[in-house]
């Protein structure tokens, strides 16, 4: 493509010219340890483990990568300026290490839920990176997808720079549910709420924790990467 002769593409990492994410960074990425979302501790595939299970909680978590090198500077350059190329490079990457690195139940018939951003932010930035990727995961996968199931009610700070306790306190009471919500309840429906990071993951338990409120039944975590 001519595109690509005058704004070659080049490594978010190492600059390489060629593609995003190049193959010699590739070889670096390193895989989050499958963890429990209620205590944190090793957990098979991510599931909740039994004593931890709690009514309105997350039934389990995906991490894909954890959070450093190329895919930390991938996921904060989708950030600040999103390049479509740089997401689909990455999408790709996600469904081939999931494939590789968790059982397939967790692959089977799920609706995906991207956690949206206040609209005050979605205007200011012009996008949703999150909403992005998580299309195009959905389509990897065969799943359906859904970025109006979930609402932000009221502006709140972004998390970044709170601690723990700030985060459970700045995100609580911050979403609801889209009054249609019953067109897509079913018995056996699983939710898949997926936003980029999983930090503390209090933003991915406060929206788990609305959608139960409603009846939803099976509601995982899934992120890129984990700090
Ligand atoms: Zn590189
Ligand atoms: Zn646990």
């Amino acid at each position: 493509m001519l595109l690509d002769l005058v704004f070659p593409k080049r490594c978010v990492s190492c600059k390489k010219i060629g593609s995003y994410i190049c193959k010699k960074c590739r070889k670096d990425i390193s895989f989050a340890e499958p963890f429990c979302p209620v205590c944190g501790k090793k957990a098979i595939d991510g599931v909740t483990h039994f004593g931890c299970k709690k009514k309105l909680g997350l039934d389990g978590v995906v991490c894909i990568w954890n959070y450093s090198g190329v895919i930390r500077k991938a996921i904060l350059a989708l950030k600040y300026k999103f390049t479509f190329d740089l997401g689909s490079e990455l999408c790709l990457l996600a469904h081939s290490s999931i494939k590789q690195n968790f059982s397939l139940s967790f692959l089977k018939d799920k609706i995906l839920v991207p956690i949206p951003l206040s609209s005050g932010r979605k205007k200011w930035r012009g996008f949703n990176q999150t909403e992005i990727l998580g299309k195009t995961l959905s389509e990897h996968f065969g799943w359906r997808f859904s970025s109006n199931l979930l609402l932000r009610k009221k502006f709140v700070r972004p998390q970044t720079g709170l601690g723990k306790k700030e985060r459970n306190k700045n995100i609580r009471g911050n979403f609801q549910v889209n009054p249609e919500y019953k067109k897509i309840l079913r018995k056996n429906v699983q939710i898949v709420l997926f936003d980029d990071v999983w930090t503390t993951g209090a933003t991915l338990k406060e929206a788990c924790k609305t959608l139960k409120r409603k009846g939803f039944p099976v509601v995982w975590g899934f992120t890129l990467a984990k700090t």
